[in-house]
């Protein structure tokens, strides 16, 4: 039996995939114990942390001390921080520097930052020496909620985002809230909108707690933890159900068809961060919901107000430097979605709380809603 928690003890969500099964620490200060977590996984090991330039200057000191103090001899390898960094040339990079390292198939990759680190660092540890156990360590709300939990990792193509990648699940996911409080709130922000995403997809409940509690969640604290546990639970709960991606995992992808496109017409450049995309795709795929007869126009504008209350855009006219025209966004929608006897598949909403795959969606009627978006209406 589990002993009772004590104040400061981290939450903890499991991944049950069975020989694959790893546990998510989710608390403040829990860098301190990587060290202490990951010589029980790995005993003897020696650990390579990737992190980038930025995470580097204010939290490689803690994970390395962390790891020393349990007699893991690390490296580290420092990439530059941004989306231009999961590229096939950074992952070159880490790919030699971990082999230079002379890494050991029984060593150990622990991805310290955001997104961009956690897939680079994942992609290469699931490749090097044919496969490596992998730490993620996210430092960024996004990764914490969403991309460190789940085992996908990718670089980007020249023709799109994460085509290029692995399924690798972690052993272990560090979740440390206080490496938080150095997040510019930008970036917390566009974590946010996955939070929010997980409400509005599954669990009217924890929507209706975040509209009462959302000041709390970006002040810290305990009302933080609980929005990260709440929603590492429900992704830890979809992956286990549908580790590859073969149904319900797609729910996942709420708002990310809109995002994406909206992502790509932007550059994926700080025009629009992953997350005011994924949030400017919430409210498009609720709207759209609501064309189509399947959503109440009120639970619209509950999503879209409580989003555009956290700072995040709401309207196509948020976006920095403009959109292209509803053919062009068409174009980036269809890219990574495949069109079956004419019609497409797409995450929508019936109620808050309750997203459903539509696989018989009509794209002449999605091209007319955009066209409206764009025109303002
Ligand atoms: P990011 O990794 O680029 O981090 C954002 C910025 O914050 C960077 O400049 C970084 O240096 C900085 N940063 C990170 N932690 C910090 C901290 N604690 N204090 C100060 N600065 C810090 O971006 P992200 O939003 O974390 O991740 C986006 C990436 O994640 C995208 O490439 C996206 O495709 C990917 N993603 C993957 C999955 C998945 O399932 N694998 C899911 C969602 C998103």
């Amino acid at each position: 039996m589990t002993a009772p928690l004590r104040p400061g003890d981290p939450k903890i969500v499991t991944v049950a995939l069975g020989e694959r099964t790893y546990d998510i620490v989710i608390g403040r200060n829990q860098i301190a114990t990587l060290g202490a977590r990951a010589a029980a996984l790995k005993p003897g090991a020696k650990a390579a942390i990737v992190t980038d330039d930025a995470v580097a200057g204010l939290h490689l000191k803690a994970a390395e001390a962390a790891l020393a103090a349990h007699g893991m001899a690390t490296n580290h390898i420092v990439v530059e921080a941004g989306e231009a960094t999961k590229s096939f040339a950074g992952f070159e990079c880490v790919c030699e520097a971990l082999i230079a390292a002379r890494v050991e198939r029984g060593d150990l990759v622990v991805a310290l930052g955001g997104g961009v680190v956690g897939d680079l660092a994942g992609f290469a540890a699931a490749t090097v020496l044919r496969g490596l156990d992998y730490v993620q360590v996210p430092t960024t709300l996004l990764a914490q909620v969403d991309s460190a939990v789940g085992g996908k990792t990718a670089i980007n193509s020249r023709h799109g985002k994460n085509l290029v990648g692995a399924f690798h699940q972690p052993i272990l996911v560090v979740a440390d809230t206080s490496v938080l409080d150095t997040l510019p709130l930008r970036q917390f922000r566009s974590g946010y909108a996955e939070i929010a995403k997980y409400g509005l997809l599954g669990d009217a409940g924890f929507f209706a707690w975040l509209e009462a509690n959302a000041r709390e969640v970006f002040a810290g604290g305990a009302a933080r933890e609980h929005a990260i546990a709440t929603s590492c639970r429900m992704k830890a709960a979809i992956v286990a159900r549908d580790e590859r991606e073969a149904g319900d995992r797609a729910l996942l992808n709420l708002g990310h068809t809109f995002g994406h496109a909206l992502e790509a017409a932007a550059g994926f450049s700080d025009r629009l961060l992953h997350g005011e995309a994924v949030a400017l795709g919430v409210v498009l795929a609720a709207e759209f919901s609501a064309r189509l007869g399947m959503l109440a126009p009120e639970a619209v504008g509950r999503a879209t107000r409580h989003l555009a209350g956290a700072g995040l855009p709401v309207r196509i006219a948020d976006v920095a430097g403009g959109v292209p025209d509803a053919d062009r966004l068409m174009e980036l929608m269809l890219q990574d979605k495949k069109v079956k006897r004419g019609k497409l598949t797409f995450v929508l909403l019936r109620d808050i709380g309750a997203a459903y795959i539509s696989h018989d969606v009509d794209p002449a009627l999605l091209r007319a809603f955009l066209a409206k978006k764009l025109d303002g209406q």
